[in-house]
């Protein structure tokens, strides 16, 4: 069983956490970090999602691509009709 002495500015859980970038006087967890606000605008988050999940979460097939599909089969049906 692992204790955690330090504990999280935000959510107030007893977890592993860094100081954060942004508010240096702020003690962050890394589940505060990763759903901060200003994250966007952090020149440097303290807590890094690794870059394998980030790559689970795009689609595979983005809408235009089904768009496409549909106007093409459209178009064939169009051409058919002639
Ligand atoms: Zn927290």
């Amino acid at each position: 069983m692992t204790i955690y002495w330090e504990r999280c500015s935000i959510c107030g859980k007893y977890e592993s956490t860094r100081q954060c970038v942004m508010f240096p006087d702020i003690m962050t967890c890394i589940h505060c970090c990763v759903a901060c606000i200003n994250r966007d605008r952090c020149p440097k988050p303290v807590w890094i999602v690794e870059v394998k999940h980030r790559k689970l979460v795009v689609p595979k097939r983005p809408v235009e691509d089904i768009k496409k599909k549909v106007m093409e089969e459209l178009f064939s049906k169009l051409g058919a009709d002639k």
